[in-house]
């Protein structure tokens, strides 16, 4: 069974900064004085699976109001999202990363009353793909060109000192039966998706592939992925296989539509359809 949770909107900043937004401003973007400007807006929405006897979480968030004496502690986060399906961070068992940008991984650490870095989900392992880990030490510190995409290991340091996190190398790699992550790079060179298999279809997540409904048919990430060409080359690939399948695909970023069956038309259009009826 797959959940999307959600974090919320978010506005992020050019430096990088994210800030909670008031969904409402979306409805008089021409009038905002910082969207669309200075600013984007973008949805933020880990996924939960639970599969097999397995709870499994793909991109944990921003970690929104986890830390000890935040000022958002009443706002969603993941914890207060997976509390709405009974289960607690303990429970969590496996925790996959798309990449190693701070808004994807930020979630999986929070600070207590003791200023200490704690993992989120404590039982839990968390994989990553083993060239994003290299890329991103290689990035942490340099200054980077590439827009919206930052990376921030401060508290995972601590997860991978804490030997909580298994880097792969395979192209394609199965934490868990009928659960596949598939290398794509392109956003970063150790980007990846996760391929979902249940009985009921297959289902895709994208990562920052394809982060909402508009980058079906628009390449708008050009200043922001690592490699362009990779990334157009593996969307190509993977919406088209999707398509075949008649999967479902869930985006992260999203503002509007979240998830939905993809199919392609004679136009070489990628089109999304209401979600399959669980
Ligand atoms: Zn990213």
């Amino acid at each position: 069974m797959i959940e999307q949770l959600s974090e919320g909107f978010f506005e992020i900043f050019q430096d990088g900064t994210f800030q909670k937004m008031d969904p409402s401003r979306l409805e008089n973007v021409d009038q905002d004085e910082s969207l669309g400007k200075y600013s984007s807006a973008l949805g933020i929405d880990p996924l939960l699976i639970r599969f097999n006897g397995k709870i499994i979480l793909l991109d944990p968030g921003l970690g929104w109001g986890l830390d000890h004496k935040s000022s958002y502690q009443n706002t969603s986060s993941v914890v207060t999202n997976l509390d709405i399906f009974e289960i607690r961070p303990e429970e969590v068992d496996l925790v996959i990363l798309s990449h190693l940008h701070y808004d994807h991984i930020a979630g999986c650490t929070y600070v207590d009353n003791n200023f200490k870095t704690i993992a989120t989900f404590p039982n839990a392992r968390y994989i990553v793909h083993k060239d994003e880990w290299i890329h991103a030490l290689n990035q942490a510190g340099s200054k980077n060109d590439k827009k919206g995409a930052t990376y921030n290991l401060d508290e995972f340091y601590k997860l991978v000192a804490e030997n909580r996190v298994d880097f792969f190398d395979q192209d394609f790699y199965s934490p868990v039966s009928g659960i596949t992550v598939m290398k794509t790079g392109g956003h970063s060179p150790g980007h990846t998706i996760v391929k979902i298999r249940e009985e009921t279809g297959i289902s895709y997540f994208m990562g920052d592939l394809v982060p909402t409904e508009y980058h079906l048919n628009h390449y708008a990430m050009k200043q922001i992925d690592w490699d362009p060409v990779q990334s157009k080359k593996a969307k190509k690939w993977i919406l088209t296989m999707a398509s075949e399948q008649n999967a479902t695909i869930f985006f992260y970023h999203s503002l509007f539509r979240k998830s939905g069956l993809i199919s392609q038309n004679k136009k070489n259009q990628f089109l999304l359809m209401e979600p399959r009826k669980k």
